[in-house]
């Protein structure tokens, strides 16, 4: 067995199986331990799988300097990685690949899952080029592109009223319903591991990042790419661990309140034009919270009106068509810029997470 399933919480191991999403002892979500961690993609498919697996194409995406973003906050050295340019338009894809295939490899031929647009699009993209049956939840206000998109991939799609939590609720229950198999990737261990890719893509590269800078909902990317980082430099791979600042829409913010100790409830949630990190209850919020710790970022928010200037100045200035979840981190960079929180020298990336050709009206 070259991989098992830990507990967060108490430690308990658990066999390796797609079915597993909490703790059976202590309810906690689980994440994956590798008996030898791997060094690179490959490695990491060989240890999670019995089969070969297959892909869309996603991964190995450009990295390439903001030289315009650059001369206007006046720091040299801001790089992107193109994410958006995935197979369906975001890093979720890469989580995706990895979920899909264990599943495959468990013989899961239908699954439920709940979605702020983009994983669903993502899982339904998988499953369709791998014969599964795809349901997927999302919030009835999630936009049309992303609801058409789940639908031209063969998907059944199940727009819910309410909020995000209501559409994770409304999912569960068709799941237990219809005995489905209910394949959250927020809960599932499996999905976070195709993050890692984006770190072992940059060292691969020969890039040494000082800071890097995300929009954060449920922490999937966070998490992925930290714990290779992390891994890579026990390992003496690497010398150094950037710094990972999460950037959270001011409405809706837990991962921020929980972080530096303030008090906070779903009640307090407003609308967010950011819909891919308004997430009111992250299941792994400790994870992401230890996580951020040990890396020496920080956590911060940013207001709906600073993430439509962003976005609007990454395409009118850099050529770059995000959407309004993925320019939270611009407008963290800025924040953080301001706060003196980057030396002057310092590399800091900036994963472009998702495109804006999704959000259009
Ligand atoms: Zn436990």
């Amino acid at each position: 067995m070259k991989h098992c399933l830990i507990c967060t919480n108490c430690k308990k191991k658990h066999k390796p199986s797609i079915f597993l999403l909490r703790c059976d002892d202590c309810n906690s979500v689980v994440k994956v331990e590798y008996k030898d961690f791997p060094q690179d993609k490959n490695s990491m498919m060989d240890s999670l799988l019995s089969s070969n697996s297959t892909s869309l194409g996603d991964g190995d995406t450009p990295i390439i300097p903001l030289n315009n973003l650059g001369e206007k906050l006046a720091h040299k050295f801001l790089y992107a990685k193109l994410e958006f340019l995935s197979p369906t338009g975001s890093f979720k894809d890469r989580g995706a690949n990895v979920l899909m295939n264990v599943a495959k490899n468990f013989g899961v031929n239908e699954f439920v899952e709940d979605s702020s647009g983009n994983a669903g699009a993502s899982l339904a993209a998988y499953a369709s080029f791998m014969n599964i049956n795809a349901n997927i939840f999302v919030p009835h206000k999630t936009p049309d592109a992303k609801k058409e998109q789940i639908r031209v991939y063969g998907a059944k799609l199940f727009p819910i009223e309410g909020s995000r939590n209501d559409t994770t609720i409304s999912a569960m229950s068709y799941s237990e319903g219809n005995d489905i198999l209910y394949l959250s990737h927020n809960l599932s261990p499996y999905f976070s591991e195709g993050m890692k890719n984006v770190t072992y893509e940059i060292i691969q590269e020969g890039f040494l990042f000082d800071h890097v800078i995300l929009p954060v909902g449920n922490g999937s990317l966070l998490l992925g790419m930290y714990s290779a980082y992390e891994a890579l430099y026990k390992q003496g791979k690497i010398t150094n661990i950037p710094k990972f600042h999460a950037i959270q829409a001011s409405s809706v913010s837990p991962i921020y309140n929980y972080f530096h100790g303030i008090d906070w409830d779903i009640s307090q949630v407003l609308p967010t034009l950011a819909s891919g990190i308004a997430v009111s209850n992250p299941p792994r919020i400790f994870e992401i919270s230890d996580t951020i710790r040990k890396s020496k970022g920080t956590v911060m928010t940013v207001e709906e009106k600073d993430m439509i200037y962003w976005k609007k100045y990454m395409s009118e200035n850099e050529g770059l068509f995000i959407e309004v979840t993925c320019s939270a981190a611009l407008a963290g960079l800025n924040k953080l810029l301001k706060e003196k929180k980057i030396e002057p020298n310092e590399k800091v990336l900036i994963p472009l997470t998702g495109t804006g050709l999704k959000e259009s009206k």
